[in-house]
Formats: C-alpha cells, structure tokens, sequence
C-alpha cells in the first residue's frame, strides 16, 4: 500500500469539513458478498442476473424473480460488516464524515454502526405490497421460499416486492434527499469499491471539489481524483483512519 497516499487522505480528511463517502458493492466483497463487475466472480456475468433484474421481469413473474434473487438476499442479510464498514462508522464518530451514499442494498453500513446512511439503490428491511402498498416484514419471503410458495403475498392478497431499485425503474427517494445536501457543499467525496458505471449515481461525482478513490481495479474517473488508492478497502480504510485518529487525538 503507499504510505504517501494514505498520508496525504489523512490530511485531506482532517482539513475538509463536509466530506461524503460514495460507496459501491466492492465495500462488502470482503464479507462475502460478491460484487457486479469484477472479472469472473462478479453478478453481471452470469446473464440470467441481467435478463432478471428490471422491474418488467419481476411483474411478468415474480416467482422466478425471487428464486433467483432470494437466496442471495438472504446471504446479503446474514453478511456481517468487514473492516471497510467499521471503519467508516468510525470517521462518522470522530466527525470527519457527514454521511455515506451507498449503492448497496446489504444493510452493512448500518450494521456497522453508521448513522447516516443514504441508501439510493433501496434496501433490504422490509417488502412492500404492489397493491396496498403496506410495508410487511422480509421474514415473508423467507417463509414463502421455506414452504416453496413463492411470491410471499400481502394479507391483501397482493404479490409483496422488495424495496430495491431495479432496472428501468426511478431511483430511492434518498438519492433525491442526498443531492440536496451534496448541492449545499460537498469538498471531499471518498468514493470506496465503486467502478462508476452505474448512473445516475457515477454522476454525484460531479458534486465534490475533491475526490479521493479507493477501488481494486481503474474506474473511469481516476484521473479527476486527488488521490487513487489501488487496493482492497478493508484494509486501506483502517490505515486511513488509524493515522486520522493519530492526528486529532495525539497521545
Ligand atoms: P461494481 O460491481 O460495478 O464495482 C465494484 C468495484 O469494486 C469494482 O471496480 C472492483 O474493482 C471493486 N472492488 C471489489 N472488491 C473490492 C475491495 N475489497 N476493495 C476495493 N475495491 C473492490 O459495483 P457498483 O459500482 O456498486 O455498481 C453495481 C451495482 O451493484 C450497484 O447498483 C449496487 O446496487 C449493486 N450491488 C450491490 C451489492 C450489495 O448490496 N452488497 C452487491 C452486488 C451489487
């Protein structure tokens, strides 16, 4: 890992006063879940993941949605949060970081014990009726894939569905809420375990007068950052916040 840019973050950090972390499915590979677009593990190349994850797949059936999705929801819901997320909560503690915009639907931040979290891809808490609209325990679909009655339904009788943003369908109402903070100052962005590709979140970029990127593999907006660390975040992010602490709290 290169010490001098961990040093030079770590003094980004400690000089900026409304930093945002953005933060994509490579924050939780190192908790077992896999990602969408690295080479060979990722979701994207199995093509039954593509073909299945828009909403007009899910109304046509949404029993074989959630026979393909639900055993990794599941996965997703019993994942606990790897150094990355503890160490982000942490720099929320220490009142270098205002909240995290995640792509994720893992629930880890949270988990971690971050406060501010927005979640713009939705969430895994809890379903939703596709004809009442009341919100009802995930526990449901985990019966319904238990007794092999899929898709779990509303007491209504309605198909209940998951509170995540598929493809072709509007973002979470916290991607809106987030903009109106980022459109009131944004002068770092940490942007962890993102490739960038997915919009219109890539384009909250755009927002920072900063960026720092931490991410495995290149993303189409390294040579605007500040800093690029190449490498896994679990064990970057630490180091980051090892030496922060060192400096706001010496002794
Ligand atoms: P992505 O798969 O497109 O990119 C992930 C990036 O993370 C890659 O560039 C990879 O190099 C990097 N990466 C992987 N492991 C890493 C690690 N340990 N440390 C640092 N970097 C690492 O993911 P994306 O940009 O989030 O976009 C895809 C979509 O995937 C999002 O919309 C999100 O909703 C969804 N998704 C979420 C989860 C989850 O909730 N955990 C899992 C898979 C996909």
């Amino acid at each position: 890992m290169d010490g001098k840019a961990v040093d030079r973050v770590v003094e980004l950090l400690s000089r900026a006063s409304q930093t945002y972390a953005l933060t994509g499915a490579g924050v939780s590979t190192e908790s077992g879940i896999p990602d969408f677009r690295s080479p060979g593990t990722g979701l994207w190349s199995n093509p039954e993941a593509c073909s299945l994850a828009t909403g007009e797949a899910f109304r046509r059936d949404p029993a074989r949605f959630y026979r393909f999705f639900l055993p990794l929801w599941r996965d997703y819901r019993r994942a606990q949060p790897n150094p990355a997320h503890l160490a982000l909560a942490e720099l929320e503690k220490l009142g270098r970081l205002r909240g995290i915009i995640t792509q994720n639907i893992d629930g880890l931040h949270r988990k971690a014990g971050s406060r501010v979290v927005w979640e713009v891809h939705g969430h895994l808490e809890h379903l939703i009726c596709t004809r009442c609209q009341r919100p009802a325990p995930f526990a449901l679909a985990d019966e319904a894939w238990e007794k092999g009655d899929l898709p779990p339904r509303c007491s209504c009788g309605g198909v209940l569905r998951p509170q995540v943003v598929l493809f072709g369908e509007p973002m979470a109402a916290d991607f809106h809420r987030v903009l109106v903070f980022l459109r009131q100052g944004c002068d770092l962005l940490l942007v962890i375990g993102s490739s960038l590709m997915v919009y219109p979140v890539a384009g909250l970029v755009d927002y920072a007068r900063q960026l720092v990127i931490i991410n495995q593999d290149p993303t189409p907006v390294d040579e605007r950052a500040t800093v690029v660390l190449r490498g896994r975040a679990g064990e970057i992010l630490p180091r980051i916040v090892s030496g922060l602490r060192a400096r706001l709290l010496p002794g």
